[in-house]
């Protein structure tokens, strides 16, 4: 998992640039509820995470969401992606743009 994202693509402090996050379902849930505890592990950390994706599932932003995620976000669930997920979405996007 990549730790060193470069900060630099991320959008500018504008309002707009995160106006979607007040329309996600999960703004009234618990942050907690999307992001994994070290301590949490096996079959649990999976229900956790199955969990939150069931609120992004209906989620009008979720395409917003995912892309923003994909860009910056290296932990929790976002766009009804896991962090591993979205390591996954990118290599794939990575080996077709170099197609
Ligand atoms: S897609 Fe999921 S994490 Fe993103 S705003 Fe919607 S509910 Fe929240």
């Amino acid at each position: 998992m990549r730790r060193d994202r470069d900060i630099a693509r991320l959008p500018k402090p504008l309002l707009d640039a995160y106006e979607w996050q007040d329309r996600g379902r999960c703004r009234t849930l618990s942050v907690a509820a999307f992001f994994d505890f070290e301590e949490v592990r096996g079959r649990e950390r999976a229900t956790r995470s199955e969990t939150a994706k069931a609120v992004c599932r209906g989620c009008p932003v979720r395409v917003q969401c995912l892309e923003h995620a994909l860009a910056v976000e290296d932990f929790g669930v976002w766009g009804g992606t896991t962090a591993s997920e979205r390591e996954l979405l990118r290599s794939r996007r990575q080996v077709a743009d170099a197609s």
